[in-house]
């Protein structure tokens, strides 16, 4: 069992996730980090929680000696940016896209890339090794660093063709979703030279407007604003800003797939290597045989694709693109980190010569289904899976155990598997015909209901 899952350690504040394990977490990355820095970075998003942990954090590194910047209210990516240019480690206090009541922490290594599953062992398995205090005299201090959020922002604009951009004109409307983006997003997009109005904009921790994910289902209101304000785009992140999703000039949401398939279309060259998840669309699939690159598919999250791009990289392969279809996307020339601000940059480069619905039309082609099967204690989890395992191996269908079950039919593809964050089997299903797609995931959730 890994304490730190797909994305860090993340649980329900004050049950699941309480401030001595962020102390606990700090102490242990602390000890592994020992002999290369003695100084690190901690940044939060919006949460309310979010100072508490922090806080304990903080003691946790000034307790073993190290002096500790603090950054405030700052995005991932933000964080990342600060700790490369620093060559500080990093620690992230966030939730990310999960509820308000919920909080996390995320490791970030002194090159600004989140911690491979190597680096994450060295730091579990240090959590109950003997730790070295400092002494009265050798404990840290932690001071507050103000220009994180202003440092990244410039690193953004500096990183794209602001001139396509501004000389598109565009319009956008920017979703933040009360979470740190909001105190980067908007201010970008018009340093890029687009006219930015905003909604759920406000910094806030009880995230009124909507939940911190960035779904269909969540961005109502910017589906209206970009109707109202008659926007070329709408933009949102969730609740750390390390994923955008996009709503078209109709205001009509873009598939997170599509926009990634999108994004991968212009930047892929022949021979370059691309990495997503298990859950690959169909889309991504066609593209990259298209520009003559290579997939390579790993379990769902954040830490292993990053691990999968080093890996490769190290093999000499150009990585050119990565992500999946929620609408985190990584650049790895940029820098190896999913980044919302950015790649809603890199999107807005490729509405200089047409509309985001034309832009993403080619990869309308497919139907995406997604159910959330709630489970309610461990008895009913283990007949659940039971019973999908069941269904997958009496399938006529391939199947895929890279991470929970992958069914390909040839003419679409369905995967369950367990959330490694919440207490949720996610079963998501695509196909060219939306009863397809309907079909196969209603034959994953019967066969999970039925149970084994
Ligand atoms: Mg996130």
């Amino acid at each position: 069992m890994h304490v730190f899952g797909s994305s860090g350690v993340r649980g329900v504040a004050g049950e699941e996730l309480t401030p001595g394990d962020a102390m606990q977490v700090a102490q242990a990355a602390g000890s592994v980090w020992a002999t290369d820095t003695d100084r690190v970075a901690i940044a939060r998003d919006t949460r309310t929680t979010g100072r508490t942990y922090a806080n304990a954090a903080t003691s946790g590194f000034t307790g073993l000696g190290y002096d500790v910047d603090r950054l405030g209210v700052v995005p991932t990516p933000g964080l990342q940016a600060y700790c490369e240019a620093e060559g500080v480690p990093g620690l992230m206090v966030t939730g990310s896209h999960n509820p308000p009541a919920y909080n996390g922490i995320k490791l970030v290594g002194a090159d600004g890339v989140e911690l491979s599953r190597v680096s994450l062992d060295a730091v579990e398995r240090s959590l109950t090794a003997e730790l070295s205090h400092a002494t009265w005299d050798r404990m840290g201090t932690d001071r507050r660093v103000e220009r994180a959020r202003r440092d990244y922002k410039a690193d953004v604009v500096q990183s794209v063709d602001r001139e396509r951009i501004a000389d598109a004109d565009l319009t956008v409307v920017v979703d933040p979703g009360h979470g740190a983006g909001a105190l980067v997003s908007p201010a970008l997009f018009r340093e890029l030279g687009c006219t930015v109005h905003t909604v759920n904009a406000q910094p806030d921790g009880h995230f009124p407007g909507r939940n911190p994910e960035p779904v269909a289902a969540t961005l109502g209101d910017l589906r209206s604003y970009v109707r109202a304000t008659d926007a070329d785009l709408g933009i949102a992140h969730d609740g750390d800003g390390d994923r955008a999703m996009f709503v078209d000039e109709r205001g009509e949401h873009i598939d997170g797939s599509a926009a990634f398939a999108a994004l991968a279309a212009a930047e892929l060259g022949a021979d370059d290597g691309v990495v997503s998840a298990v859950n690959a669309s169909q889309r991504l699939v066609d593209i990259v045989e298209e520009a003559g690159a290579t997939l390579s598919l790993t379990p769902i999250g954040s830490t292993h694709i990053v691990s999968r791009i080093k890996e490769l990289q190290a093999g000499g392969t150009h990585v050119a693109i990565a992500g999946e279809g929620n609408g985190g996307v990584l650049f790895p020339e940029y820098r190896i980190a999913r980044d919302g601000a950015y790649t809603a940059a890199r999107f807005c480069e490729l509405l200089a010569d047409r509309s985001a619905s034309e832009l993403v039309a080619p990869y309308d082609e497919y139907y995406n289904v997604r159910r959330n099967l709630h489970v309610k204690g461990e008895a009913v989890r283990e007949s659940m899976l039971s019973g999908i395992e069941t269904h997958a191996t009496e399938s006529s269908a391939d199947l895929d155990t890279t991470d929970g079950w992958r069914l390909d039919y040839g003419d679409g593809w369905v995967l369950a598997r367990p959330s490694g964050t919440e207490p949720v089997v996610r079963v998501y299903a695509e196909a060219r015909a939306p009863e397809r797609a309907e079909e196969l995931a209603s034959q994953m959730v019967r066969a999970a209901e039925r149970g084994g």
